[in-house]
């Protein structure tokens, strides 16, 4: 690792400055309740997304933000509509479920079939035209959530090749309380699309040992879940202008839409508050960095990554100008540091690494062998620089994309933290005299 070649002592004041003020304001937690509480879930094409993009972009004009404005964006409007699934023998009983984003639906009087359950893609394999006719339950206990993910993903389309009539998928989380969770799938279009739901770990075990039983648990799946045409939404893209070099650009982001339970507070509702609130406190606090800050709000990360694009594309002129972008999508948790991606040159990391010594005091200081975000994925892929915002990771995913994902999951201290995190990291890459590169 080469030594760094950017000199923090000059920045020691203002980063105790910017992590005193983030620490006493409860700006960052009253307005994720007004986010959460006051508007609610925000699924690309609802109403509520569109309110929420409104607010955001009134509040940071009076913020005295700069060029604040929503940059419009396209997105699909996918919605769920009514959905149930039942076993009917051997014993009738209701099951937890909650339809997967993308799904199609079933008929009005649903699909009723026997199930049968898989732990793995392998066996699915095994079962080959067993599968036929019937609901295939996949039953892949939690690994991490990269690795789970593929069943909720891939498992409709791999299903179908076998001629089952619909996919249901343990939801991909390691620990549950009658909790479903959603997220998106994508169909191969080379298969029949059928209609798939994630049903609870506990639904799960259940189909689990009747199936082992030998007792042929007969389901009804109904689900309404349709696309409607493509709704118009907006990034929503704010600045503290630079003052020294204001045609370069530190990149804050997070993701503004959420799933269409809950209420999307920790995804990713506290990420977007995070990098808000970032550039808030410095204009409040007089900080102004030579470079740009800009932070961006997302729309549709969760079900199309129109949002991610639409930037990419809008700013293709600029893209070279992005010094740095990071994103903050895995909850607003103790944050730890930040992730870096494995490709960024080491000189960055190295230089990274130093301006985080400026956090160790609030134990931020780590700086992880890789990171970015789905919606920076664009930019990265043209060479930007990417970046997470790293946090305590051990409760997230057992409410990620649930009715569970909501305030009070939400500690003011931790989102509060996450804010000093951000805004030092943000303010001092934003204003080195020397190259971060
Ligand atoms: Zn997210």
């Amino acid at each position: 690792m080469p030594p760094p070649t950017v000199k923090i002592d000059r920045y020691r004041a203002a980063a105790a400055r910017i992590i005193g003020a983030a620490l006493t304001s409860d700006r960052a937690y009253s307005r994720l309740a007004h986010l959460t509480d006051h508007i609610g879930h925000r699924l690309s094409g609802s109403q509520n997304l569109e309110r929420a993009i409104e607010w955001a972009i009134s509040e940071m004009k009076r913020d005295g933000l700069d060029n604040v404005r929503g940059e419009k964006v396209m997105v699909p409007h996918w919605v769920r509509g009514e959905e149930s699934l039942e076993m009917l023998a051997p014993v009738p009983r209701k099951l937890q479920m909650l339809g997967l984003g993308n799904s199609v639906g079933t008929s009005a009087e649903g699909i009723t079939a026997e199930a049968i359950v898989v732990r793995s893609f392998e066996e699915l394999d095994r079962l080959g035209e067993q599968v036929r006719g019937k609901i295939v339950v996949y039953n892949a206990p939690y690994a991490n959530y990269g690795a789970t993910v593929e069943y909720r993903w891939a498992g409709a389309s791999r299903a179908a090749r076998y001629g089952a009539v619909a996919a249901l998928v343990r939801s991909i989380t390691p620990v549950s309380l009658q909790t479903p969770h959603t997220g998106a799938m994508g169909y191969d279009a080379d298969q029949p699309k059928i209609p798939t739901a994630a049903v609870t770990i506990e639904v799960a075990e259940f189909l689990q040992r009747m199936d082992d039983r030998g007792d042929h648990p007969r389901l009804r799946l109904k689900m309404e879940a349709k696309f409607l045409p493509d709704a118009e939404s907006a990034n929503v893209v704010a600045e503290l202008k630079g003052s020294e070099k204001p045609d370069e650009f530190v990149l804050i982001s997070g993701h503004y839409d959420s799933w269409d339970v809950g209420q999307g507070a920790h995804d990713d509702g506290g990420g977007c508050i995070v990098a808000w609130e970032a550039v808030r406190l410095l204009k409040e606090l007089g900080l102004k960095p030579r470079r740009t800050i800009r932070v961006v709000l997302y729309t549709n990360e969760e079900n199309g990554l129109r949002g991610g694009n639409a930037y990419h594309d809008a700013h293709r002129a600029e893209i070279a100008k992005h010094v740095l972008a990071i994103e903050s999508d895995s909850g607003v948790y103790r944050p730890e540091g930040f992730g870096l991606a494995a490709t960024a040159p080491l000189q960055v990391r190295s230089n990274m690494q130093e301006i985080a010594k400026l956090l160790s005091g609030i134990g931020a200081d780590q700086i992880a062998a890789d990171g970015g975000g789905a919606d920076i994925g664009p930019l990265m892929r043209d060479g930007v620089i990417g970046a997470s915002l790293d946090v305590d990771g051990a409760h997230y995913f057992d409410i990620h994309h649930t009715p569970a994902d909501t305030l009070d999951k939400v500690n003011p201290r931790e989102l509060a933290l996450c804010v000093a995190t951000m805004a030092v990291m943000a303010y001092v890459v934003a204003d080195l005299p020397e190259s971060f590169k």
